[in-house]
């Protein structure tokens, strides 16, 4: 059968660190690039008998998280441990949240209106950093020796399970972008990637069109590029689909992207895969959110960046809108970065007329791009722009005032001065062009002085060549 018939069946694990002043379950400060091991104590490095006692704040921003993915806020959560052994996990357990998470399913709907599921959204805590050092390849095998920092060890760790509702890589990044942009909007976190603020697990499979249930997974962990998200993502579904067709099995693994090489390399398989041994954590009790807080973190929510874009992609012409209205959101309503982008050739001329004039507000670029569009004066642009730097305006007052400047208007009349002025005409065609500046002040007069002269210029000159 043709590969064409094969799907992406792709999700994403995203795992962001919270921005709060202290650790997740002590009061050691979240430094981050802090001397190493600085910001430690009893309970984050695991001294016998210390107790956990939970963040507020996290708590409060995973709920505040869950309520922007429009999750189903639990009335009891509990904590789990999560069994395993690393030496950068003291305890020798993760403390996790696993049957009952703060926040149950949901969803995230992109600026294109297409909904991608949200599973759950937990509080759990990040483990402390390792550092494989000497050894020929610097990675954990080979390594002369490794050290372990245990500054980020307890940070407040919100984990996103998203479902497997993306069907291209793009639309993987996409939708990673956009939620990263939302958590940035909520304050809770920098989530920033090449920080390690922001990482993310890739789930790929594949299935044929119209195929139910789920064939084995791939899972891409830690991933911390948007661009190695999108490579990694195309790399297992050719590789996948063409296993299947080759009848090869497909075993369900973990897997690493190496971008050197575009090639995904076995991690660990699925004859050793986890078993974590879940158990509700014995030393905290279940959180359970009292609805006055969760109210109150209902009114806390920002406005939606991809609501914006969509109110602002509705009044822009069709054909560009919604990367026009996207793009101005997500540079932060910087036409400049909007022109230079290379996406961003599309916008011109708007973006490039635009770019010179300073900033204005979001709100007016939809009837800025109107009155770019219409190809009013410079008199009129410069107007406008300077006004919509300070206060809400109307493109229908400087449509109205501007300048004529539509070539289908100026037409009629350049046609009639031309009739009306044969000598002026013959003069012109004769060679002395000097004669273009009565003409064009001609045409000037007949619009009622709102012609724009540049234009007329421009026309006039092609017209005398014409004939
Ligand atoms: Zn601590
Ligand atoms: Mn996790």
């Amino acid at each position: 059968m043709a590969s064409s018939e094969w799907e992406l069946v792709c999700g994403l694990e995203v795992h962001v660190h919270l921005k709060t002043r202290t650790k997740m379950f002590c009061r050691c400060a979240l430094e981050y690039g802090a001397a190493e091991n600085t910001h430690t104590c009893p309970i984050c490095l695991a001294h016998p008998g210390a107790l956990p006692v939970p963040n507020g704040r996290a708590i409060e921003m995973t709920i505040l998280l869950g309520l922007a993915l429009d999750c189903e806020i639990a009335d009891r959560a509990v904590f789990a441990r999560k069994n395993y052994f690393y030496p950068d996990l003291p305890k020798g357990y993760q403390i996790s949240q696993y049957e009952a998470p703060l926040c149950g399913p949901g969803r995230f709907k992109l600026p294109d209106g297409y909904e991608v599921g949200i599973v759950r959204a937990h509080l759990e805590e990040d483990a402390a950093k390792t550092v494989h050092a000497g050894g020929a390849t610097g990675r954990s095998v080979g390594a002369d020796y490794s050290l372990v920092d245990f500054n980020r060890g307890g940070t407040p760790l919100l984990e996103i399970v998203g479902a497997p509702d993306l069907r291209t890589p793009e639309q993987a990044v996409w939708f990673l972008r956009h939620l990263r942009q939302r958590i940035v909007d909520l304050g809770i976190s920098d989530a920033e990637m090449e920080k390690g603020t922001l990482r993310a697990d890739v789930n790929v499979s594949v299935r044929r069109r119209g195929e139910e249930g789920f064939r084995p997974r791939w899972e891409i962990k830690n991933m911390n590029s948007f661009t190695f998200i999108g490579r990694a993502i195309a790399a297992a579904f050719e590789e996948q689909k063409k296993a299947h067709e080759a009848g090869e099995e497909v075993v369900q693994s973990t897997y690493d992207y190496e971008p050197d090489t575009d090639r995904l390399t076995v991690h660990r398989s699925k004859e050793e895969a986890d078993d974590y041994r879940y158990f509700p954590e014995p030393d905290l009790v279940p959180v359970e959110p009292p609805a006055e807080l969760v109210e109150r973190l209902k009114h806390e929510l920002p406005e939606s960046h991809v609501e914006r874009i969509v109110r602002i992609a509705g009044e822009l012409p069709p054909d560009t809108a919604l990367a026009l209205a996207e793009e101005l959101v997500m540079t932060g309503n910087d036409w400049k970065a909007v022109a230079l982008n290379k996406e961003g050739v599309e916008f011109m001329p708007a973006a490039a007329i635009a770019m010179n004039r300073g900033d204005f507000l979001l709100e007016n670029a939809p009837a800025l791009a109107k009155i770019v569009e219409a190809n009013v004066t410079r008199e009129a642009l410069d107007e406008a722009f300077a006004a919509a730097a300070s206060g809400p305006i109307d493109a229908a007052d400087y449509l109205a005032q501007a300048a004529v400047a539509d070539e289908s208007e100026l037409r009629p009349i350049i046609d009639a001065v031309i009739a009306a002025n044969p000598e002026q005409v013959e003069t012109y065609r004769g060679g002395k062009e000097g004669v273009l500046g009565f003409l064009v002040g001609q045409v000037m007069r007949e619009s009622g002085g709102k012609a724009d002269p540049r234009v007329v210029n421009r026309l006039l000159a092609e017209r005398l060549r014409q004939e």
